[in-house]
């Protein structure tokens, strides 16, 4: 294996880019990947990802149909109509069309045998009860024609595909009420802290709610994991060492947050050593989540994220949430644009930042406005932010108006 940055021992991580600590990700998670698929109802299938590609076994639409309310005709001159029946949406007209008449017809009905055109009814003028008037109609007017949506044997959707609303529907309209998607990834929840309260409980003097176990959970679950533990554990190795050991026992991943910096409180490196996983990078050059740890034990992938609970999600967003897709079988890069900052930023000489912004659309395209403060303790910073600004280290500031990266988030 090679030596990735500095040794378990190091008491200050060498800092890595986020583009290199991603990509470290991603290796090991297409190692540990794909999970197998299993078939999953239609119904229950929102968000989870194509295991295998959906090749349609019927063409859809199933025949040749009128698009429009009107009338079935050959296509031809005007001419004045003997009308000889009628189909409607799922009661076809069984007889062929004879020459010289027209079959009145709703949309979504068959066209009858013999008829080429339809006519829709606002451009007919009615003769009597039983007749109609057709001005000069061309060959497939206002016909749907079979297979045009989805031929019989097209892969209507590719493996690594998620499903979400049209998908469902096109899924449905091919009659397939179950597909073969992968298993949700099994995530693990571990946050430590001595001064962690859960909500509900009275507050003792220097304790705080935790928030990390809910927001990340949240995360885990949107981003179509199945969160199979979720635990507290205590500032000693013991303490982290069993709550780790548990949880990489049942998961594909497990994310861990605080007790990953250097303090002499913070036990989730060495734990994480005594337990066998091996260390794949541990510090990066991002604001916030600098002390973030990654590593891998077998098949299992693990994140130390920082305490802080804004650090605590970005570093979710940038790299857990990029591994589960990819475990899944789904597209791991993340939606990407640029916009132009709507203040300016304060640089970081040593740090790519990731600042919380709205978005808006002016006449210039996106603006990203930063959601205010950004402290890593501000949790109240990630509200109604719609994207991550990855601002680039340098000095000084970056300008209002500048182009910025941005990184939508899930
Ligand atoms: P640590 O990374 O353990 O040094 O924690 C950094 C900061 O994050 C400290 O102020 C912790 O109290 C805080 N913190 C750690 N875990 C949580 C949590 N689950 N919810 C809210 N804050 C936390
Ligand atoms: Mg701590």
């Amino acid at each position: 294996m090679p030596n990735f940055g500095r040794s378990e021992d190091s008491p200050v991580p060498e800092l890595i880019s986020i583009h290199e600590a991603r990509h470290r990700v991603l290796d090991a998670a297409l190692a540990a990947g794909p999970l197998t698929a299993e078939e999953v109802e239609l119904e229950d299938a929102l968000g989870r990802v194509l295991g295998e590609p959906v090749v349609s076994r019927v063409e859809v639409p199933p025949f040749d149909a009128s698009a429009m309310d009107g009338y079935a005709i050959v296509a031809g001159p005007a001419a004045d109509l003997e009308v000889a029946g009628e189909a409607r949406a799922g009661h076809p007209f069984e007889a062929g069309l004879e020459p010289g008449s027209a079959i009145r017809i709703s949309t979504g009905a068959p066209l009858p045998a013999g008829a080429d055109a339809v006519v829709p009814v606002e451009r007919t003028a009615a003769g009597g009860e039983t007749r109609v008037r057709v001005p000069e109609t061309a060959p497939g007017a206002n016909v749907r024609r079979a297979g045009e949506d989805v031929r019989i044997g097209q892969e209507a959707l590719g493996a690594g595909t998620e499903i979400g609303p049209a998908e469902a529907g096109v899924i449905a309209s091919l009659g397939l009420a179950a597909v073969a998607c992968a298993r949700r990834p099994r995530v693990a929840l571990v946050v430590t802290g001595d001064e962690l309260t859960e909500p509900g409980a009275p507050l003792a003097p220097g304790r705080i709610y935790g928030s990390n176990g809910l927001a990340l959970r949240a995360q885990a679950e949107r981003a179509g994991a199945e969160v199979v533990a979720r635990e507290q554990a205590a500032d000693s190795r013991d303490a982290t060492r069993a709550a780790l050991g548990r949880a990489l026992e049942q998961a594909d991943v497990v994310c861990v947050s605080g007790g990953v910096s250097v303090g002499p409180h913070d036990h989730v490196k060495g734990a994480l050593g005594d337990l066998g996983a091996e260390q794949r990078f541990w510090g990066v050059a991002l604001k916030p989540g600098k002390p973030t740890w990654f590593g891998v034990r077998e098949r299992t992938l693990v994140f130390g994220l920082p305490g802080n609970p804004v650090s605590a999600m970005v570093t979710f967003q940038l790299f857990a949430l990029p591994a589960l897709r990819a475990l899944a079988g789904a597209d791991p890069e993340p939606v990407r644009g640029t916009a132009l900052l709507d203040a300016a930023v304060k640089l970081s000489p040593h740090r790519e930042q990731a600042v919380r912004v709205r978005l808006r659309a002016d006449a210039d395209g996106w603006r990203a406005e930063p959601t205010g403060p950004q402290q890593s303790h501000l949790l109240t910073s990630m509200l109604g932010a719609a994207a991550l600004a990855l601002v680039p280290r340098g000095e000084g500031e970056l300008a209002a108006g500048e182009r910025v990266e941005i990184e939508l988030l899930a």
